[in-house]
C-alpha cells in the first residue's frame, strides 16, 4: 500500500508513506501535490495519524441503560447497583454480541487500540470469559486489552482477591481495582498493596479506578503512586478518573503532585463521565468533578481522555467517537488555548498509546505496524474545530473501514 498527499502532525508539507508487509516502509515528503494512482490511497492534504485509542472503557456493560432501570440520580452508587441488577441477567451470548456492537462502534470512529475493563465481581466470571474469546474475535478491528475490574470491590467484595487472581490465571492482561469504594479506608489501602504484588508477580499492568469521587478525603492516589515509585513500575500504572483531584486543596495537592512525578504514572481522565457522574452531591457552586487534567499536563505527566461507557447505568450517552470526548474534555478541562488545541491529539493518540505500554506497535514511524487513520482535517485545531471524522482506517497494511465524506450544499431561497 502507497499514500500520497498525506499531511503529517510531526512535519509540514505533504508526505509519502509506503507500506510493505503491513509495516510502514518509508516516510517521503513531496514537494508538490501528486496526481493518485490506481492502486494508491490519496489523503488529498488531510490528516494522517496513528490510530485512535481508546484508553478506558467497560466492554460488558455496552448497551445496557434501562435494563431493567434507569439510574434516576445520576451518580455512580446508582449506577454500580443498576449494573447488579444486570448482571444477574448476563448470559455469554449477551455480553460477547454487546461487547461486538461496542468494538465496531469503536472502530467506525478509528479506533484499533483498546483497553476495556471487564468485572470480576461475579463467581462464574461470565463477562471475562466472554471478553477473553471476544478479544481473539476481534483481532482484525482491534488489538484489545482487557483489564480484571473488581466492581464490587477487592476487599468488600465476598472472595474478591481470590476472583481476581483467577480472572488473572485465565488471562486478563491488566490488573484493576476500586479502593475508594471498599468499605473502610485500610481495605482500599491493602487493596492497592495486593493489586501492586499481582502485577510485580506477574509481570502485568496496572489501572486502577482511583479516587473516583468528589471526596476530598478519598486519597488512595497517593498509595497507588508511592507503590508505583517504590517498585520501579510507574510505566506500568494508569490511575484513571482520579476525580478527587478536583476537590483536593492546593495544598495537599502540590505536595501530592511532587510524588506523582516521581512515581511517574499515567492518567485517563473521562470527562464526559465525569462531569455526568460527579457533582452530583453538591448543590451551588456545583464541582465539575474531573481530575486536574490540564494541570497534569502542564506537570509533565502522561494524561489522556477515554469514554468510559457506551449507554450503560452509568452514561446513557455514547456513540464511540472519542473526538467527541476530546472536544468536551478540552471545554471541560479549561484547555481551548491555542497551545493546547493546536495539539490537542496527544490526548487520544500518543498520551493513550503510552498509559497503554504500546510502545514501537504504534506510531507512525518507519518499521512499525503500517496502522494509521486519515481524518477529515489539516491540523489537530481544525479536527476538534470541525468535529472531523475519521475517512479511511488502516490496519497492518489493510483498509478496514471506510467512510464517505460529507456533502453540503446550500440552496439559497428565492
Ligand atoms: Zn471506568
Amino acid at each position: 500500500m502507497h499514500i500520497v498527499n498525506a499531511r503529517l502532525r510531526t512535519a509540514p508539507g505533504l508526505h509519502s508513506i509506503f507500506c510493505q508487509n503491513g509495516r510502514i516502509h518509508r516516510i517521503i515528503a513531496q514537494s508538490e501535490p501528486l496526481a493518485a494512482q490506481p492502486g494508491t490511497l490519496d489523503a488529498s492534504s488531510n490528516l494522517v495519524i496513528p490510530p485512535l485509542v481508546e484508553p478506558h472503557i467497560h466492554l460488558d456493560a455496552v448497551a445496557t441503560a434501562g435494563q431493567p432501570e434507569w439510574n434516576r440520580s445520576g451518580t455512580l452508587f446508582e449506577g454500580i447497583e443498576r449494573w447488579g441488577q444486570r448482571k444477574a441477567t448476563i448470559t455469554h451470548q449477551d455480553t460477547k454480541a454487546r461487547a461486538h456492537a461496542g468494538i465496531r462502534m469503536l472502530a467506525e470512529h478509528g479506533i484499533q487500540q483498546v483497553r476495556t475493563h471487564v468485572d470480576v465481581t461475579d463467581p462464574t466470571l461470565a463477562a471475562l470469559k466472554a471478553l477473553l474469546e471476544v478479544r481473539d474475535e476481534a483481532r482484525s478491528l482491534i488489538d484489545l486489552q482487557i483489564v480484571a475490574f473488581p466492581q464490587e470491590g477487592i476487599e468488600s467484595f465476598e472472595g474478591g482477591r481470590a476472583l481476581m487472581e483467577r480472572a488473572l490465571d485465565m488471562g486478563a492482561d491488566v490488573v484493576g481495582g476500586i479502593p475508594h469504594f471498599e468499605n473502610t479506608r485500610e481495605q482500599g489501602v491493602s487493596s492497592v498493596h495486593f493489586l501492586m504484588d499481582q502485577a510485580e508477580r506477574r509481570g502485568l499492568k496496572v489501572d486502577v479506578h482511583c479516587d473516583e469521587t468528589d471526596d476530598p478525603h478519598s486519597r488512595f492516589l497517593e498509595v497507588l503512586a508511592e507503590q508505583a515509585r517504590v517498585r520501579g513500575m510507574g510505566a506500568m500504572v494508569t490511575a484513571s478518573h482520579t476525580t478527587a483531584m478536583g476537590s483536593y486543596d492546593n495544598a495537599y495537592c502540590s505536595k501530592l503532585m511532587r510524588l506523582l512525578k516521581a512515581a511517574n504514572l499515567s492518567f485517563v481522565s473521562c470527562p464526559t463521565e465525569s462531569i455526568h457522574l460527579q457533582g452530583r452531591f453538591d448543590t451551588f457552586p456545583k464541582r465539575r468533578g474531573v481530575t486536574r487534567v490540564a494541570e497534569l499536563d502542564r506537570a509533565g505527566l502522561n494524561v489522556c481522555f477515554g469514554q468510559d461507557s457506551l449507554q450503560d447505568p452509568w452514561y446513557p450517552l455514547g456513540n464511540g467517537n472519542i473526538l467527541r470526548i476530546l472536544d468536551a474534555g478540552l471545554h471541560i478541562c479549561h484547555m481551548m488555548g491555542y497551545d493546547d488545541l493546536r495539539r490537542c491529539l496527544d490526548l487520544v493518540t500518543d498520551h493513550s498509546a503510552r498509559a497503554l505500554g504500546l510502545g514501537e506497535g504504534y506510531g507512525l514511524v518507519e518499521g512499525r505496524p503500517a496502522s494509521f487513520v486519515i481524518l477529515e482535517a489539516a491540523s489537530d485545531y481544525e479536527a476538534v474545530r470541525t468535529q472531523a471524522k475519521a475517512l479511511w482506517s488502516v490496519r497492518n497494511g489493510e483498509v478496514i473501514m471506510q467512510r464517505a465524506p460529507q456533502q453540503v450544499q446550500l440552496l439559497p431561497g428565492r
